[in-house]
């Protein structure tokens, strides 16, 4: 009986140990990588239906470690939602956006989307950091769009609608993203001012013709029509379902069929050949 105690409590020091270890090294590579600035933003441009022109672009946070791997977004991001690094590390995004967007040649109200975590959005320092953003590269007149998902609004709605609504009378705006797949009610549909509800690729990817059935995704496009709310596809690679899209009143357009994410340089170029 007492060996099986030791072996046991060994194998639970061992496990225990590899946890600590796993914990320490995810917050310290981001760390270690924002101060050997191994982060970057790749900008995807957004197509606007009715002119077929770019009507902004969506930053996506990109990490290419000394050895020229590239870290995957989906989870390195999660690793710093659960490690309590995305708040520094959307602060980083946003000083890098700040400075990437001085030379580009962008009109006034041209839409540049973020994507920010839940756990910031209930944090108080989340407004300070976007009003700062904000008057960093007021300059530019960007309109600004804040991405949260359904499940960070469910969370501590009352506080979160409050400073949503004081960023909307600054002038920013809201978009649901990866709307469809929260797994929650609709009812924060009625307690968020929003401005945008992006459909998530999940919805686009099965159209396959132009007269084909689609229903959830019919229902979501009239949805958004009877909430007043602009609507951007997600994940759009095919010209079929761009038209399927585009002929239902999708107003915004977002995937490889239209242009790839892309480093700010290439963006530039884009913007004054592909983009006008
Ligand atoms: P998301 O916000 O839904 O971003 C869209 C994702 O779809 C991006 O993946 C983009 O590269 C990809 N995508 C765009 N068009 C197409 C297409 O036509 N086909 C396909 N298959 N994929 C397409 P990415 O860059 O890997 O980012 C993954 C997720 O990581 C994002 O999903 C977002 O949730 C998160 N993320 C990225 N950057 C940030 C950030 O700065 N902050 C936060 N909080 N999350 C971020
Ligand atoms: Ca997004
Ligand atoms: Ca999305
Ligand atoms: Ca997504």
């Amino acid at each position: 009986f007492l060996p099986m105690i030791a072996i046991l409590s060994l194998l639970f020091m061992v496990i225990t140990a590899n946890w600590i270890k796993r914990r320490v090294t995810w917050r310290d590579r981001i760390k270690k990588a924002m101060q050997r600035d191994e982060f970057s933003v790749a900008y995807q441009p957004v197509c606007q239906v009715s002119s077929g022109c770019c009507s902004g672009v969506e930053a996506l946070m990109r990490w290419q470690r000394r050895d020229g791997e590239w870290e995957r977004p989906d989870i390195f991001i999660a690793a710093a939602e659960e490690e309590n690094m995305i708040i520094p590390l959307t602060r980083h995004l946003l000083s890098l956006l700040a400075r990437d967007v001085e030379s580009w040649p962008v009109t006034p109200g041209f839409h540049l989307a973020l994507n920010v975590a839940a756990e910031h959005l209930q944090h108080a320092d989340f407004v300070p950091d976007i009003e700062r953003f904000a008057r960093q590269v007021a300059h530019k007149q960007f309109q600004i769009t804040l991405e949260l998902t359904e499940r960070s609004l469910i969370k501590e709605g009352e506080a979160v609608a409050k400073k949503l609504a004081w960023l909307r009378q600054c002038g920013i705006k809201v978009a649901i993203d990866d709307f469809g797949t929260g797994n929650c009610s609709l009812s924060y549909l009625q307690t968020f001012e929003l401005d945008y509800l992006k459909i998530d690729r999940g919805f686009i990817n099965p159209i396959e013709s132009i007269e084909g059935e689609t229903p959830v995704l019919d229902a979501i496009i009239s949805l958004s029509h009877k909430l007043a709310l602009n609507i951007l596809g997600e994940g759009v690679e095919t010209e079929m379902q761009y038209r399927y899209l585009s002929q239902r009143g999708v107003g915004f357009i977002q995937g490889w069929y239209y242009a790839r994410p892309m480093p700010s340089d290439a963006l530039r170029t884009w913007l004054t050949t592909d983009g006008a």
